[in-house]
């Protein structure tokens, strides 16, 4: 068993890195205070070959791998920034449509997705509910060659950002409760097509969550990823892909928390001496090292599992019960050791600790990875 990251990883790593010194660090405060992103941000991605990884060359991918994705995820995180997710975003939902799309719908939708001039959503999330997605009253109702839709989804991340989205609607022709969801294409421009201005968190400043409404929108019904009612398992898996990104996502937030708790205990004077002289801030940083490692094993395994083709929906649940309270708590140790300075916004690790509070209830919540982990053992 090889524990070690080859050539080609190391090199993404590298190139991640550079990236995230050039295009993302000079504009991390400039996000926080706009709540938005460049417009140009995806288009910054595509340059730097980060979109479309493990999207096929002739569709305008990289066709690289889930780990390679990861290993960028990682270095994103520990921007402290919300780069990561439009990015996520549009590699996950390229995947989706690539896995489940006809020939048609791939190369209509993949190459603008690839080259950053669309932005991707995945919506299930509604007003009434998140984490039972069999229950989502947003209908589509055949009408010749289209679906047309109507109703409202929640907390949509890039849903106000011109592009594609994979949306899970309730199909109006269907009778059976998980049967009769279908996972649809939407172009974000469609006549009747609207949304609200972008919920304002605790963190994750720029995200650009926003409910979407359909009014009478009018969809070809070709844009149907795989086959009608279908849509609750093309959600399940885009899901658990969803559940390792975020973990991701964790590892690099929670590595930035100690890299600036090393910083800090050098530099900061307790009783005329730098802090770390204590042991106990040497328990505390060691505890948060040896988590993070813990955290980034089983990440990467998480994701090397997904490169081998094998179903991941136990696996990402597990993953996030162990990293997402792990992560937590090591930006609290970070805070911990800043003393009111880490309290301050002017020190990186508040932000840090605010962003890694979202993780235990976006993308499947702590309690339904426990079910998902715990009805598995049972089964
Ligand atoms: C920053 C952010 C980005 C997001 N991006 C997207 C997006 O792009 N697309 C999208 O569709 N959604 C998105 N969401 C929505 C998010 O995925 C949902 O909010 C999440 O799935 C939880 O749903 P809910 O808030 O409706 O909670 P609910 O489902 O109402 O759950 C409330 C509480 O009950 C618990 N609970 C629910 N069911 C059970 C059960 N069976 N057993 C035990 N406990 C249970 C939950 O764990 C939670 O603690 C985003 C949310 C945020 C905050």
């Amino acid at each position: 068993m090889d524990y070690k990251l080859d050539p080609v990883n190391e090199m993404i790593v590298k190139a991640a890195r550079d990236f995230c010194d050039q295009e993302i660090m000079p504009i991390a405060d400039q996000i926080v205070e706009k709540n938005d992103y460049p417009s140009d941000l995806l288009e910054r991605f595509a340059k730097a070959r980060m979109l479309g990884l493990v999207i096929p060359k002739e569709y305008g991918g990289v066709g690289s791998s889930n780990l390679n994705i990861i290993l960028i995820v990682e270095e994103l995180g520990k921007t402290g920034t919300v780069c990561a997710w439009p990015m996520t975003m549009n590699n996950s939902t390229a995947e989706t449509i690539y896995h489940w799309g006809s020939e048609d719908v791939r190369k209509t939708f993949l190459p603008s997705l690839c080259d950053g001039s669309a932005y991707a959503s995945t919506a299930f999330t509604e007003p009434a509910t998140g984490s039972d997605p069999t229950l989502i009253t947003t209908t589509a109702v055949p009408d010749g060659d289209d679906f047309v839709i109507n109703g409202t989804k929640r907390y949509i991340t890039g849903g106000n950002k011109k592009g594609y989205g994979v949306f899970y609607v309730r199909d109006g022709e269907l009778k059976d409760q998980k049967g009769n969801i279908t996972a649809i294409i939407v172009d974000k421009s469609s006549e009747g097509y609207s949304t609200s201005e972008p919920w304002e968190f605790m963190g994750l400043e720029g995200m650009n969550c926003v409910d979407v409404f359909f009014k009478d929108v009018r969809v070809p019904q070709s844009n149907v990823l795989g086959d009608r009612g279908n849509g609750f398992k093309i959600l399940l898996r885009w899901i658990a892909g969803e559940r390792i990104e975020q973990a991701g996502y964790m590892l690099g937030l929670g590595q930035a928390a100690l890299d600036e708790s090393v910083r800090y205990c050098k530099e900061r004077l307790v009783r005329g001496k730098p802090m770390g002289y204590m042991q106990g801030i040497q328990w505390m940083l060691a505890e948060m090292k040896s988590k993070i490692e813990a955290c980034r094993l089983l990440t990467y395994r998480a994701a090397s599992v997904q490169d081998a083709g094998e179903s991941v929906e136990v696996l990402s649940a597990e993953l996030k019960i162990f990293v997402v309270p792990t992560v937590q708590e090591i930006t609290r140790l970070a805070l911990q050791i800043h003393g009111s300075y880490g309290y301050s916004k002017e020190y990186k690790v508040e932000r840090l600790f605010r962003q890694a509070a979202h993780a235990g209830v976006v993308a499947s919540s702590s309690e339904i990875n426990r079910t998902i982990a715990g009805a598995a053992l049972l089964r």
